[in-house]
């Protein structure tokens, strides 16, 4: 038994090489099935590796992650709000978590229709005729009084079973502060909610040990199927895009960290880059969760009473990679359909994109359907989000690791406001 807990630990220790070295390889045996043609439908690669084998893989990985996060979130979060001594410092951290979360999207949402209106992406491109089934059906803006009040639940377990997160986050808040004023039988009831964390901790590492497998299979099949091809058409948007992701993830968040929360932004970015690396391959944020909530409380220091509430929280409401990437695709499509986008338009941009943002599950690829909810408010015709669909798996993966780079910010920032942040294991070398 200890010969295989410590094997099992060093594998802990290294996973994040391993995650790295396969989604490189993945990248390029995706790459070299694509190039020999193996991608295509009808052959060999494609139907029995990537819509065979690595499909398989893809789903036992991605059905294990979702297993882990509401349990992961409930035991978490009612441990967290129960623990703490001063039940207002919850309204505090809410409030705080949800004013950042709307400040960074709103900051980078500004700054991606600024350097889209910069570079006036799509001007002059060939915009290829989008087939009649690629047509996108337009996304309603659900009413803010229906949004409030469906963050409630009516019925905790089916919140529980659909994995509603907002709901989830709900109940476990109200469940901890019942745990507290129950005195006695709260004690007895909150210590079995510990020992089940801990035991939820390991079955979070027990996942993470097949997490090199599914990166792999995921990543080898995107790009067997796509390669890199639909790119070179694009190039313009996707390059915008990526950049000012990157410039988001590596500049704008490291400023903040190092401006209000006055930590070492480098060794943020170091003990990030499992995480990210792991957002990066599922294309999930809230698949993400286990491990983003497991390395801000482990490596990062961040007292569970905040974490547990602000990593749920962000990978529900907090999409500012999401949220950059709607005002590009905005510009760009007003751009290919000859439309001048007004003062005002670029205004309702901000709002609507922002409000998209937080509406989008954290799941691959609902940006991009919640843009034309954007695209509708200012009377853009959306049939041309499917041409962007082409590149958008690519872009997706990098955004959802900003997305979560976001979260893990904002706990950092809202710890230390709060005397909430072990720096001692933020610094260490964990
Ligand atoms: N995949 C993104 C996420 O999970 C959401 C999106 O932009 O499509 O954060």
């Amino acid at each position: 038994m200890s010969d295989s807990s410590s094997s099992l630990s060093r594998i802990r220790h290294r996973i994040t090489t391993y995650i790295l070295i396969a989604l490189l390889a993945g990248a390029v045996f995706g790459l070299i099935l694509n190039l020999v043609g193996q991608g295509e439908e009808g052959t060999f690669g494609r139907e029995y590796l990537a819509d065979g084998l690595f499909e398989l893989m893809r789903i036992i990985f991605m059905n294990l992650l979702q297993m882990l996060v509401v349990p992961l979130v409930l035991v978490s979060l009612v441990c967290g709000t129960a623990s703490m001594t001063d039940i207002s410092a919850l309204g505090r951290i809410g409030l705080k978590a949800v004013g950042f979360y709307l400040c960074t999207t709103m900051l980078a949402i500004s700054m991606a229709l600024g350097m889209a209106y910069l570079v006036q992406p799509g001007i002059g491109a060939e915009v290829p005729e989008v087939a009649e089934e690629e047509l996108f059906a337009g996304e309603e803006a659900p009413s803010l009084l229906e949004t409030i009040g469906n963050v409630f639940p009516s019925n905790p377990f089916a919140a529980l079973a659909e994995g509603n997160m907002l709901q989830v986050i709900v109940f476990s808040i109200l469940l901890g502060i019942a745990i507290v004023l129950a005195g006695e039988p709260g004690r007895k009831v909150l210590k079995g909610f510990q020992q089940l964390n801990d035991v939820i901790i390991q079955l979070v590492w027990m996942v993470m040990l097949i997490a090199p497998l599914g990166v792999f299979a995921i990543i080898a099949a995107n790009l067997a199927r796509e390669g890199f091809m639909d790119i070179f058409n694009l190039a313009q948007y996707f390059f915008l895009v990526l950049g000012i992701l990157l410039f988001h993830g590596f500049v704008v968040y490291p400023l903040i960290l190092r401006g209000i929360g006055g930590l070492n932004p480098l060794t943020f970015l170091r003990k990030m880059r499992p995480v990210q690396m792991f957002a990066f391959g599922t294309a999930s944020s809230n698949a993400t969760i286990p491990v983003n909530l497991t390395n801000t409380r482990e490596r990062l220091g961040v007292d569970n009473k905040v974490g547990s509430f602000t990593i749920p929280l962000g990978a529900t409401i907090n999409m500012d990679g999401t949220a950059i990437m709607q005002g590009v695709a905005t510009v760009w499509i007003a751009n290919v359909s000859g439309v001048d986008l007004s003062l005002t338009q670029y205004l309702i941009v901000i709002v609507t994109a922002t409000l998209a943002s937080i509406g989008t599950a954290g799941v691959p690829g609902v940006g991009l359907i919640m843009l034309t909810m954007v695209l509708t408010a200012v009377g853009l015709p959306i049939e041309n989000v499917a041409i962007l669909l082409g590149i958008d798996r690519l872009l997706d993966m990098v955004r959802t690791a900003v997305n979560v780079t976001g979260d893990a910010t904002a706990s950092c920032v809202i710890a230390k406001s709060e005397n909430a942040l072990d720096e001692d294991v933020f610094r260490a070398d964990n």
